[in-house]
């Protein structure tokens, strides 16, 4: 199938590239030109995991292009996916700006029957108004379809190529065809294709990150309870998720989640629900959960230093908002690098890949903050480990090795990713997360 993509970031790269992959001619198309000169040479600007070896391969192939034109894509295209982003307004409620304009700008350029999808998160409702935008602007037919998006920065591209389900919301047979063979070949091995209609799907979405988050902040919670009442987070996860209507997957504790996705979508659905007058008040507490505790590793850091960490120097392993991904939106980093420089202290950070946006996006914010490439290079005089994002790099650790580099011996892990005991014996003080 003829193939256009509209934003080529996350969800739009990825797409694009593993639709071509699946041999279809992909058209990828963004408003910003330096990254679409670089994606023509095969930098795929973000960092995820097999998507450079992919995108090189499929433009060697013939089978994706890049472009900054808006009429091509239209044009050239049967099937149009919206990647656009669909970021928070300050109140939570979802700023559609880029969704709605692009829709109207599109309508003049279409020249025969297309699809029209939305991949990008939208609130309920959303399709009908692209629909009606489009319509003001053409005679010609088209459907506009929903088709959330479910991949997972860090996995997006095994995600996209093998996914546990395809959603797709439209009250068009034809349309509803036309997206089922699509994504046919991603489906091989058994059927995993949803057909829904465009408000249940648009639903779908938000309904499912915010039952994620609602794991982690219950999980977040019992945590904090765990630490008051002496029991071990750690072994309560293990004997909870052992029963499998409960299950294993997303019961991890921590330091809040980040990331573009939970935080914008939890708060999103709760100004849908305000929209439609619904009290929906489990989600605006899984929200004010997640916002207390991305401030509870500084908070036992304090308690640690008596409140006085001025002009000390802390170590901050990991940046991005969980590992094999360069994306620092919402990120529990920037909150705790935050409250360390405004505390006086000093940071020296590491990350395997979200380095260069740091230094980017807020290099000039954050001047306190000193990068490194090596994890124990950012540990010279440290008075203090702080571990943030559990990639696998910093799981195996070099106590003797941390021992003769830090000043003061003591870890704050986040994650909970080391082993308290051993730590301990080799004379460090350790705080994890409910343990
Ligand atoms: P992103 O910021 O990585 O990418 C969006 C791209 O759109 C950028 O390259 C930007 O330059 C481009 N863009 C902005 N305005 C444009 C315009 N007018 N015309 C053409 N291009 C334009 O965003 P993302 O993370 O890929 O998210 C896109 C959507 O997908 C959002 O609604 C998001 O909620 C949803 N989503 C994201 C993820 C994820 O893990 N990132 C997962 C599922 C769903």
């Amino acid at each position: 199938m003829k193939l256009g993509i509209i934003g080529t970031g996350y969800v739009g790269l990825v797409s694009g590239v593993c639709f071509a992959e699946n041999g279809n001619d992909v058209i990828c198309m963004d408003v910003d030109e330096k990254k679409i000169e670089k994606l023509k040479t095969g930098d795929p600007v973000i960092y995820e995991p097999q998507l450079a070896e992919l995108l090189t391969k499929n433009i060697e192939e013939g089978r994706v292009t890049f472009s900054t034109s808006l009429k091509d894509v239209v044009q050239q295209s049967d099937v149009i996916f919206l990647c656009l982003p669909t970021p928070p307004f300050e109140d939570g409620s979802v700023d559609l700006t880029r969704v709605l304009d692009v829709s109207q700008k599109m309508a003049k350029y279409i020249n025969g029957y297309k699809v029209i999808v939305s991949k990008s998160t939208v609130p309920v409702g959303t399709c009908a108004k692209i629909k009606q935008i489009i319509s003001k602007g053409t005679k010609k037919k088209f459907d506009v379809v929903s088709n959330p998006e479910f991949l997972k920065e860090g996995a997006a591209v095994s995600d996209f190529m093998s996914p546990d389900r395809v959603v797709v919301g439209t009250g068009s047979a034809k349309a509803g065809e036309i997206m089922r063979e699509l994504y046919s070949s991603f489906m091989r091995v058994s059927e995993r294709f949803i057909l829904m209609d465009e408000r249940s799907s648009e639903l779908t979405k938000y309904a499912a990150n915010s039952m994620l988050a609602l794991r982690i902040s219950f999980m977040n919670e019992l945590a904090n309870l765990s630490e008051r009442v002496k029991a071990d987070i750690h072994m309560v996860r293990v004997g909870v998720g052992s029963d499998p209507r409960i299950g294993n997957s997303f019961l991890f504790p921590g330091i809040g989640y980040g990331g573009s996705c939970f935080p914008k979508d939890v708060k999103g659905l709760i100004k849908t629900a305000e929209e439609y007058e619904y009290d929906f008040k489990i989600l605006k507490t899984i929200d004010e959960i997640n916002i207390k505790q991305k401030t509870i590793l500084v908070d036992k850091l304090l308690k640690h230093f008596k409140g006085n960490i001025k002009g000390k120097i802390f170590t901050v392993w990991g940046l991005s908002y969980k590992p094999r991904t360069d994306d620092l939106r919402e990120a529990p980093s920037l909150t705790i690098i935050e409250r360390l420089l405004n505390a006086g202290a000093k940071v020296n950070a590491c990350d395997p890949a979200a380095n260069e946006n740091f230094k980017l996006l807020y290099g000039n914010k954050f001047k306190g903050v000193k990068l490194f490439k090596d994890n124990y290079s950012a540990l010279k005089n440290s008075d203090g480990l702080i571990l943030v994002t559990e990639w696998t790099e910093f799981r195996r650790i070099d106590i003797d090795k941390m021992k003769k580099l830090m000043k003061t011996k003591v870890v704050f892990d986040g994650r909970n990713i080391y082993n308290p005991k051993l730590l301990k014996a080799a004379g460090f003080k350790y705080y994890g997360i409910g343990r």
